[in-house]
C-alpha cells in the first residue's frame, strides 16, 4: 500500500460507510460503480460507533474484494471490543479477503467530547491496535491523523508523537480528518516529519455541499469553520444550488493547493454519493 501511495502518481481514495437499509445499500453500490473507473488506490469502509456496523463492514469490504477491481480498506475500532473480539473480527476480514485495515481507537461510547473508557480486556489506543494487528495478521495497516490535532490531544506536539507511535507500531500510511485549510495539513506533515514520521499522510476531503451539515461536522470535530470559507458560503444560505456550486469551488481550490504543495494524494469522504467527488475531479481535470 505504501509503495502504491508513493508510486509517483497522485493517490486517490474514497471512503464509504456501511448502509443501514436496502435503499442505502443500492446507493452505496451505485457510488462504488461510478467511482471505480477512477482507479483509486483503495476504497475504505468505516466501522460504526460502538461496533454497531461490524457485520456490514465485513460484508461490504468482502464484496468489494470479491466483485470489483478495487482494494478495500476495512476500518476497525477498539470501542467496546475485548482483544478476543478484535481477533474474531480480524479473522472475519481475513476470510473475506480483506488485507488492509485502518486501525482506530474510535470515539468514546458517550460521544467525541466525553471521557474514553476502554473495554474489558480491550485496547487503550490506536497504536495498541496497530501492534495487535501486526503481531497476529499479515495485513497492511493505516491510521488516522488530525490536521489541527485530535480534539482531546494535550498539544500539537503530543498529537504528532501519537502519530509517530502509530508508525513505530507498524502503520504504513495515514489518512487525515477532513482538512479545512491546506496550511493546517502542511503544518501537520512538518510536525510529523520533524519527529521521523516518514509514512505517507493523505489529506481527507469533505466536499462542502450544505451549510448546516458542514457546520455540524466541523463542530463535531471540535473545530471551527475557517472565516474565509464561512464568508464565501454563508451569504448563499438561502440559495442552496449556488451554495453547493461555491462549496465545490472551495473544495477544488483546497485539493489543488494540497496537491501542488506536495500531498501524496486525496482521500474523499463520499458519504456514499459519487457526484460531488466526480465534479471535483472534473474541475481538477482528472478524467477516467
Ligand atoms: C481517517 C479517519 C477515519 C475514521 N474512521 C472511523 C471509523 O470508521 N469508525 C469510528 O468510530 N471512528 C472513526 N474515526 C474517528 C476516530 O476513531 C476518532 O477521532 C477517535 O477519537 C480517535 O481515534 P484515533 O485512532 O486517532 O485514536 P488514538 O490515536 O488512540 O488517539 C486518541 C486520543 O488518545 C491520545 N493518545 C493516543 N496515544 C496516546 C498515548 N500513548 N498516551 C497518551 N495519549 C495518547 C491522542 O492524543 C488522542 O487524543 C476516524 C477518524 C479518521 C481521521
Amino acid at each position: 500500500m505504501r509503495e502504491l501511495i508513493e508510486s509517483g502518481e497522485k493517490s486517490f481514495s474514497f471512503e464509504f460507510f456501511p448502509p443501514k437499509d436496502e435503499a442505502g445499500e443500492e446507493r452505496l453500490w451505485r457510488a462504488i460503480t461510478e467511482l471505480e473507473p477512477y482507479r483509486p488506490t483503495f476504497v475504505s469502509v468505516t466501522y460504526g460507533a460502538g461496533g454497531s456496523s461490524r457485520d456490514t463492514t465485513v460484508r461490504i469490504t468482502g464484496r468489494i474484494a470479491r466483485e470489483t477491481s478495487l482494494t478495500p480498506v476495512a476500518h476497525l475500532t477498539c470501542v467496546g471490543h475485548s482483544r478476543a473480539e478484535l481477533a474474531e473480527i480480524l479473522d472475519a476480514y481475513r476470510e473475506a479477503g480483506v488485507a488492509h485495515i485502518l486501525a482506530l481507537r474510535g470515539d468514546p461510547p458517550g460521544g467525541p467530547h466525553t471521557e474514553w473508557v476502554s473495554a474489558e480486556d480491550g485496547l487503550e489506543y490506536a497504536s495498541d491496535l496497530v501492534s495487535f494487528i501486526k503481531e497476529h495478521y499479515d495485513a497492511a495497516v493505516g491510521v488516522a491523523a488530525f490536521p489541527e490535532g485530535h480534539v482531546s490531544a494535550e498539544s500539537l506536539e503530543q498529537d504528532a508523537l501519537v502519530l509517530k507511535a502509530k508508525q513505530d507500531a507498524g502503520a504504513e500510511f495515514a489518512v487525515t480528518e477532513m482538512v479545512l485549510r491546506a496550511s493546517d495539513y502542511f503544518a501537520l506533515v512538518e510536525r510529523a516529519r520533524a519527529l521521523g514520521v516518514d509514512m505517507p499522510i493523505i489529506p481527507g476531503i469533505m466536499p462542502i455541499l450544505n451549510l448546516n451539515s458542514m457546520s455540524r461536522m466541523v463542530e463535531l470535530s471540535g473545530r471551527e469553520m475557517p472565516d474565509e470559507v464561512r464568508a464565501r458560503i454563508e451569504p448563499l444560505a438561502e440559495t442552496p444550488e449556488e451554495l453547493r456550486a461555491e462549496g465545490i469551488r472551495i473544495s477544488t481550490e483546497l485539493c489543488e493547493a494540497l496537491l501542488h504543495g506536495g500531498a501524496p494524494g486525496l482521500h474523499f469522504y463520499t458519504l456514499n454519493f459519487s457526484k460531488a467527488t466526480r465534479e471535483i475531479f472534473a474541475a481538477l481535470q482528472i478524467t477516467v
